[in-house]
């Protein structure tokens, strides 16, 4: 099948190169220029594994192309992908610039029959507005051309986006029309071989879905945020709490870990954009507010145990802290919202220094920080510990799961570690001589 995608970010460029894999024509279409150019040149601009390996042979192969010709890539698609960004506008809604920027231009070019697919998380009732755009562009140039809007949210989850694409738990398709529905489900059939993925659903509905899944799983983290704050108070651990919870099914071992807060371009942004569409139907969303404002909070948690470790804000001045991660989640190099952000720029509200490490981070790391006295992007997990008083961890990448207490302990003047994913046994690291300061973990307050 003859497709085009724009927008050539997480989604787009997975979904196109997934796409191609299977088979399929694709064109990818960006504004970026630069980004466009060195996906031409095999350049892939975000990490993800396995991507690029199949950007590059599916490129190779003739079946992905890329360009900024947004003519050329809808003149003879079958089906059109809109996968750009819905950052979060001032007052937290979904800002639908990008969305229906693409749709004015698919209406300016579409030459033959085709099917809109809304791939962006977008608020419900989008889908009308697409459909009213590409209508009205089509009136305004006298072109009477058959085309659907169908709404198919992506689940594909950052640092495990390829495998995602090519093995979804579930393909979420909103549409009323069986042509629509059957002409998506023959796409996606190389994706669909040994059980029935497809979800076919009304397309508000589908919107819905997406923001419907986002929540639920930041309210699993909130809550668990929760708890390991009240097992702080009472002397409680709470990772023994979530051994205890997390063996019912009913519950589930999936999204209960307590940590920093959740970061990343879509759990905040999806839960405030979901709590300003309930806001904007004369719906108060109590819980979605509550999950945000408990997230908001976390996110200052780990800066709070330094507080506390060291008795004030005033004596980390001059301090200087090694930073173990600093993407919002393992296996990717995305730092929006992530809460090493928040931990950053606290130490160094407080005058302290930071050597920070990320084994994919650092080009994102110093494109949004540039060149500061007081922040060194290392090189190892080991050299951000050298000349730091302590540690603090903030995402779990594996290569931080088992350090050498021993060499630790030598390396950080203070001995202490402050610890935002809950890595390490409280019993073992103490027994090396480390202070050790966890989310929830009752016993070492
Ligand atoms: P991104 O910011 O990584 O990429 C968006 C791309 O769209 C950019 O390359 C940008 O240059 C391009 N773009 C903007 N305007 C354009 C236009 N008019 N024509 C062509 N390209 C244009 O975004 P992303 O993370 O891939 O997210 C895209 C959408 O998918 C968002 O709505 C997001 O909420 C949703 N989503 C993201 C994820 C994720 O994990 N990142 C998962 C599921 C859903």
């Amino acid at each position: 099948m003859h497709v085009a995608i724009f927008g050539t970010g997480y989604v787009g460029l997975v979904s196109g190169a997934c796409l191609a894999e299977v088979g399929h024509d694709v064109i990818c279409v960006d504004v970026d220029q630069a980004k466009i150019a060195g996906l031409e040149r095999g350049v892939v601009p975000i990490y993800e594994p396995g991507l690029e390996p199949m950007v590059k042979a599916n490129h190779a192969a003739g079946r992905l192309k890329f360009t900024t010709d947004a003519a050329r890539a809808v003149a003879d698609a079958e089906v059109i992908f809109i996968a750009v960004g819905t950052p979060p506008d001032e007052d937290g809604s979904a800002d639908l610039q990008y969305v229906l920027a693409v749709a004015h231009t698919i209406g300016r070019h579409l030459r033959a029959p085709a099917i809109v697919v809304d791939k962006s998380t977008v608020p419900v009732g989008t889908a009308d507005r697409v459909r009213e755009t590409i209508a009205a562009e089509l009136a305004a140039r006298g072109a009477d051309i058959a085309f659907d809007v169908v709404s198919n949210p992506e689940f594909l989850k950052e640092g495990a986006a390829v495998e995602d694409c090519m093995r979804p738990d579930r393909i979420v398709i909103g549409s009323t029309d069986p042509a629509s529905i059957e002409k998506l489900r023959r796409l996606y059939a190389p994706f669909n071989r040994n059980r029935d993925r497809i979800v076919a659903m009304d397309v508000r509905s589908a919107e819905l879905t997406k923001y419907a899944a986002n929540a639920m799983l930041a309210t699993k983290i909130s809550f668990m945020n929760e708890i390991a704050n009240i097992a702080e108070r009472v002397g409680a651990d709470v990772e023994q709490v979530r051994r205890g919870i997390g063996s019912d099914p009913r519950i589930g071992w999936h999204f209960i870990y307590p940590g920093a807060g959740y970061g990343g371009s879509c759990f905040p942004k999806d839960v405030q954009a979901l709590a300003r569409t309930a806001g904007q139907h004369g719906h108060e969303p109590i819980l979605l507010n509550a999950v945000e404002a408990v997230n908001d909070r976390q996110k200052a948690h780990l800066f709070d145990l330094l507080v506390r470790h060291y008795g004030a804000a005033e004596a980390l001045r001059g301090k200087t802290f090694a930073v173990w991660g600093l993407a919002f989640k393992p296996d990717t190099d995305d730092m929006r919202e992530a809460s090493s952000r928040r931990l950053l720029q606290q130490l160094w509200d407080a005058g302290a220094h930071v050597r920070a490490f990320d084994p994919e981070a650092r080009d994102e790391a110093r494109r949004i920080f540039g060149q500061r006295d007081d922040l060194v992007l290392c090189e190892s997990a080991e050299e951000a510990l050298q000349g730091a008083d302590a540690l603090a961890v903030v995402t779990e990448w594996k290569q931080f799961r088992s350090p050498d207490f021993a060499r630790l302990r030598e390396a950080l003047r203070d001995a202490v570690v402050f610890d935002g994913r809950n890595l390490y046994e409280p019993g073992e690291i103490e027994a090396e001589g480390i202070a050790y300061w966890a989310i929830g973990r009752g016993r070492s307050i």
